[in-house]
């Protein structure tokens, strides 16, 4: 599944998606030689959801993370399939369905939303 920009953690918790993290550092710091960390996770969707919110943007997640290894901050996030849509669909999570409509609203009315 392509990274949607307007993707919200709301959408993504409904879509059935897991969040990866991944350290990049030694391949992003310039000139200067550094050991690669190399360092990568599943991320706890859940506690995710529960201390940013429905409506926070996935690609500013990167942003917030810090490597538990290293110490880096370059970090890249992929979003994989992983969980079964239909159990999260079955949670009634309100605020994520908003994100959800959001979205298609904005689609409908042919704004970019970016
Ligand atoms: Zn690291």
């Amino acid at each position: 599944m392509p990274t949607d920009i307007e993707m919200t953690l709301g959408m993504a918790f409904l879509a059935g998606l897991q969040p990866h993290v991944r350290c990049l550092r030694g391949r992003r710091m310039g000139p200067a030689k550094v050991e690669p960390c190399g360092y990568s996770a599943e991320l706890d969707f859940e506690t995710l959801i529960w201390t940013r919110g429905a409506a926070f943007p996935c690609w500013r997640l990167e942003q917030r993370l810090k490597c538990p290894r290293c110490g880096g901050t370059s970090l890249a996030v992929a979003w994989h399939p992983g969980a079964w849509k239909g159990e999260r669909m079955a949670r009634d999570l309100v605020q994520c369905a908003k994100e959800v409509e959001k979205t298609e609203r904005a689609r409908r009315k042919g704004k970019s939303g970016v």
